[in-house]
């Protein structure tokens, strides 16, 4: 037999979008439903499928998940300090042309931030969500069909039981189910690029530091793994489609040269060290975040390319703001606040596809004019520190102005 349940609000997917948003939120509201088709919700997260990519999140980030869970003991069993970020020019012939590094003291802090594994982020925020009372999980259980009326949203779950909720937050990731019933289209940016991210041993160290060698293609990352060793690195290496189609399905050794080959023998000779993750160059931002009684939050409402580690960040980003906008009213669906939440959020968030994306075509393209751009834009950030210090800051989501409500038409 189905059931109805109600609640105030509703969250769609258990990834770290959804989990750190429905602990967010659990102070403010007592009802709270969060359901993921592809999780069970246990204690031990054995059910989990295993995602071994590590997220660098930047101070601001860990200073409001450190609310959320116990981040110190994280930070201390699993997390590496990052301090500095070194952008390479590669020539078309694989070689070094141009290094600028950007250093964390350049901005008088110690670390950037902190390298984190999604799994260990992921098991933490599991953990807080089960021990909460305010928040009912559902496992293996997801959104089939949401309909909004002015009072509440209509929610159809894929195993026939329904939800009458005040808000439905959609953190359902890229093909976001909730963005699709609420009819919200998406701009998508497509090359017939790929990526791909794996771990790796390397011959030499690098402990605080990642590297990024753009090269035409995409860009190579280098990122160290957490813990003491210092020669145990994450690859996220994006390429065109037949490029990468031809590495993942070649023999180890001759991929683990291929590899240390795009690296330039930074850290000298690589060994693989895990299996080979895979997505398509697609990208897209939803060309609304907010609708009568949801809102769009994370990959559901932002794929960007993985550059300069701006995805789970600007989801936090998305976070704070929904949490400050529903402060503001009882009803967490209240139209004016979905609505100021969609008109200052849309902009910052445009602003960091476009820019990821134009990286990324830089990057991709093997067009003159644009390498040299590439080329002279590194180098007029190499040699000019204040310029150097407002782009790390962009970066780091600490902005370069505020963005108002839109005034809305009565
Ligand atoms: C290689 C790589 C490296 C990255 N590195 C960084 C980094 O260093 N720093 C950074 O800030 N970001 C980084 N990112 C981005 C970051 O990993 C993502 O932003 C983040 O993991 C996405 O979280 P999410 O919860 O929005 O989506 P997901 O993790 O995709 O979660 C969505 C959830 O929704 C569930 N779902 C699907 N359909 C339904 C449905 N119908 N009903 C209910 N639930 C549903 C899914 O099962 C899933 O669990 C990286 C991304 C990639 C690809």
């Amino acid at each position: 037999m189905t059931r109805k349940q109600y609640c105030d609000i509703f969250i769609s997917g258990g990834g770290l979008a959804g989990l750190m948003t429905a602990l967010s939120l659990a102070d403010k509201f007592s009802n709270i439903i969060c359901c993921d088709p592809n999780l069970e919700f246990d204690s031990d997260s054995s059910g989990l499928p295993q995602d071994r990519r590590v997220t660098a999140l930047f101070n601001s980030s860990l200073d409001y998940l450190a609310n959320l869970i116990p981040l110190e003991a994280l930070l201390t069993d699993c997390g590496k300090r990052l301090s500095e970020i070194e952008i390479v020019e590669a020539g078309g012939k694989g070689k070094l042309i141009q290094t600028t590094s950007f250093k964390s003291h350049c901005i008088d802090r110690t670390e950037f931030g902190w390298v984190i594994p999604n799994e260990n982020l992921r098991k933490a925020l599991i953990a807080k969500v089960l021990q909460n009372p305010r928040i009912t999980t559902l496992s293996k259980n997801g959104v089939e069909k949401v309909i909004t009326r002015t009072k509440e949203a209509h929610i159809l779950l894929s195993n026939g039981d329904r939800v009458v909720s005040r808000l439905v937050i959609g953190a359902d990731g890229k093909n976001s189910r909730v963005r699709e019933c609420l009819g919200i289209n998406t701009n998508r940016i497509s090359l017939p690029q790929s990526g791909i991210t794996f771990n790796v041993r390397h011959q030499l160290p690098l402990s605080h530091k990642s590297i990024e060698i753009y090269k035409s293609g995409g860009p190579f990352t280098i990122i160290p793994l957490p813990g003491e060793d210092k020669y145990s690195s994450n690859i996220i290496w994006m390429d065109s489609s037949k490029n990468i189609d031809i590495y993942s399905h070649m023999d180890s050794n001759s991929f683990a040269m291929e590899v240390t080959k795009r690296s330039l023998g930074m850290v000298g000779n690589i060994e693989i060290t895990s299996p080979l993750l895979k997505w398509s160059g697609t990208y897209q931002m939803a060309n609304k975040l907010s609708h009568e009684r949801a809102v769009l939050i994370a990959e559901a409402a932002h794929n960007l390319p993985p550059i300069g580690a701006q995805g789970l960040n600007l989801t936090i980003n998305d976070i704070k703001l929904l949490n400050e906008q529903l402060d503001k009213s009882e009803d967490p669906g209240d139209f004016k606040v979905l609505k100021d939440y969609y008109s200052i959020r849309y902009l910052p968030t445009l602003l960091k596809f476009v820019g990821t994306n134009f990286l990324n075509l830089m990057s991709f393209s093997n067009i003159l004019p644009l390498k040299i751009i590439r080329k002279e834009g590194a180098n007029i950030f190499a040699n000019n520190r204040q310029l150097q210090s407002m782009l790390i800051k962009f970066g780091l989501g600490e902005g370069l102005f505020e963005v108002k409500p839109f005034s809305r038409k009565e």
